[in-house]
Parts: structure tokens; sequence; C-alpha cells
């Protein structure tokens, strides 16, 4: 196979498109439902990072006409307060959409915050309920990370079926769920991690190649192999001559001689995981269409 360069997979224009989509759904559900979606997201403490990530889902809600039910606590909210809010907003019939924020401060345990979320409202599609759902292959919402790297492979037309996929990172929150989806999809999936021997062998089996890691540049052109589609989850800030900016796991200069498509850093995968989110935020929303299927 002859590669020139490879073909983008462009998140950042269809993260866009599915905004736009999202918004004319909206405008006529609304019509039925007679409210808006909303999505809470709770915030703890003041880690800058999680500032600009809700900043940003906050600014894709306004543009699609959901309202976001922000709260930011103090660093020093205990759990019995953050439970409490929870139950609140599970009652909420203004609210579709439940999300902590991570990281949380040291004292807090996120995973027991994630239980007390319901499971229809689970946004981000990390409740066991839905990850049980996701595991039986039973309709349910999502997690959004995975849920955009499949979007953005349907969108280009990627054939998964009897295809090796390599996903790196076995993390709950994108990992294994981006492996089951994989799987489900047809493909015969490989999953590689920190404990993994010898990563170069087993990346350079794969069609489909997914870090999911958080190193910069840990994947190089002579570990893909020719003609792959690489899609970088990774995203980590260096601060290098060049100056301050966000790389993903990939060394995507190089990389891109060898692949057949590849997700840049940023403007791949991060602004799909932000459209999947507000995707299942409509999705419980249109539950309450006069209409829809009653759960028994
Ligand atoms: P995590 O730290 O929970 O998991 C990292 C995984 O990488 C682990 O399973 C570990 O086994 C594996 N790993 C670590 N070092 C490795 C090595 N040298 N070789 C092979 N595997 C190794 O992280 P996470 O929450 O799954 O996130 C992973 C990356 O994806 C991070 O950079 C994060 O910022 C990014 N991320 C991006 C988005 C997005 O929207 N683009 C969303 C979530 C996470």
């Amino acid at each position: 196979m002859d590669i020139k360069t490879a073909q983008i997979l462009d998140g950042k224009a269809l993260a866009e498109r599915i905004l736009t989509e999202l918004r004319s759904r909206i405008q006529v559900l609304q019509t039925e439902v007679g409210r808006p979606p909303g999505l809470a997201v709770l915030v703890v403490g003041n880690d800058p990072a999680s500032a600009a990530y809700v900043r940003n889902k906050e600014r894709a809600c306004a543009k699609v006409g959901i309202t976001s039910f922000g709260q930011h606590f103090p660093t020093d909210t205990t759990q019995v307060e953050l439970d409490q809010v929870i139950q609140a907003l599970n009652q909420d019939a203004q609210v579709d959409g439940i999300l902590v924020q991570l990281p949380l401060p040291k004292h807090l345990d996120a995973v027991s915050l994630l239980h007390q979320i319901d499971p229809d409202k689970d946004a981000d599609g990390l409740h066991p309920v839905n990850l049980g759902r996701l595991v039986r292959g039973e309709p349910g919402l999502r997690s959004c990370t995975p849920a955009g790297v499949m979007r953005l492979l349907e969108e280009y037309d990627i054939e998964l079926q009897g295809k090796r996929a390599v996903v790196i990172g076995r993390s709950i929150l994108v990992g294994k769920p981006l492996a089951l989806m994989l799987l489900a999809a047809d493909a015969t999936v490989t999953i590689a991690h920190s404990r993994s021997s010898d990563l170069p062998a087993i990346t350079k089996q794969a069609d489909i190649l997914i870090p999911a890691v958080g190193r910069p540049e840990l994947i190089t052109a002579d570990m893909v192999k020719l003609g792959a589609v690489v899609v970088d989850v990774g995203i980590s800030r260096i601060t290098d001559t060049v100056g301050s900016r966000l790389v993903g796991d990939v060394q995507f200069n190089s990389v891109r001689e060898v692949a057949q498509f590849i997700t840049p850093v940023p403007g791949g995968v991060g602004p799909m995981t932000v459209s999947m989110l507000l995707q299942n935020t409509v999705l419980s929303y249109s539950k309450w269409r006069p209409d829809a299927p009653k759960a028994t």
C-alpha cells in the first residue's frame, strides 16, 4: 500500500454537525415536552483543567439549547452533602443528565457518587447499570469518549468487522468500554496496558489502533502498520521549545506518513466526547415525550 499522508479524521467538524443536528431535534422535542433539556454538572474544588472542561461543556449546551445547571462546591464539601445534591437532582424534573466532573478532592469517593446517580440521568454513561447494559449489548447511555470514537469511525465508513483493533489502556472511562464497543462491531479486539510486554509487536498488528494512555507521543511510526487507522484518545499538556501545548499519545507528524487515517490532537476525539455527552442528555430527555414508550 502506498500511503502519502494520512487522511484526517476531523472530530471537530463532525462534532459541530452533531451539535447542529441536536439543536434542531431539541427545537422539535421542546414543543412536545414543554421545557428544554437540562444537564447538571457538579464541580468540587478549584482544579483549573476541570474549570476549562466545564466551561466547554456549558458553551456546547448553550449552543444546542440545553439548560446547564452548573453547581460549583467548595473543596471541603462532604460526601453526604454531595449525596443529597445528587438525590435532589435525581428527583428534579428539569434535569435529564447529571455528571460529576473529575478529579474530585481526595477526601471524596467518586465511585460512590456515581452510584447515586439515577442510571437514566447518567449523562457520562459510566454508572454500573449502563456499563452492564453495554456488556450485555442492551440499549442504554454509552460512555462518551468511546461512543465518540465509534461515531467518528462510522462517519468515515471505516470497516470494523473482522479487523484487528488494538486499544491501549484499560480504564473504566475509556479503554474497557471502547473495547466492548469494538467487539460489538465485530472487530477482533486486543487490549494492551501498562503491564503488556512488547507493545510494538502488539500495535503493529493493528488495523485500527486506539491509544488511550496519556503519555505524550508514545506511539511512533515504527509501531504502526502501514495503512492503519489511528485514533488518538490521549491528551497531555507539555511545555517545550515551542511553548505549552496539548499533544496526544501519537507522534502525529511521523505516524501520519504510515497511517491511512489519523485524528489530530486537539480537534479529534475531544470535541466528539462533548457532543456525545449532549447526545446522551437529549436521549434521556426524549423519554419525556408524551408518546415515548414508558418503562414498565
Ligand atoms: P488512565 O490513567 O485511567 O488509564 C491509562 C491507561 O494507560 C491504563 O489502563 C494503563 O494501563 C495504560 N498505560 C499506562 N502506561 C502505559 C504504557 N507505557 N504502555 C501501555 N499502556 C499504558 O487514563 P484515562 O482516563 O483512560 O485517559 C487516558 C488518556 O485519554 C489521558 O491522556 C486522558 O487525558 C485522555 N482522555 C481523553 C478524552 C478525550 O475526550 N479526548 C477523554 C478521556 C480521557
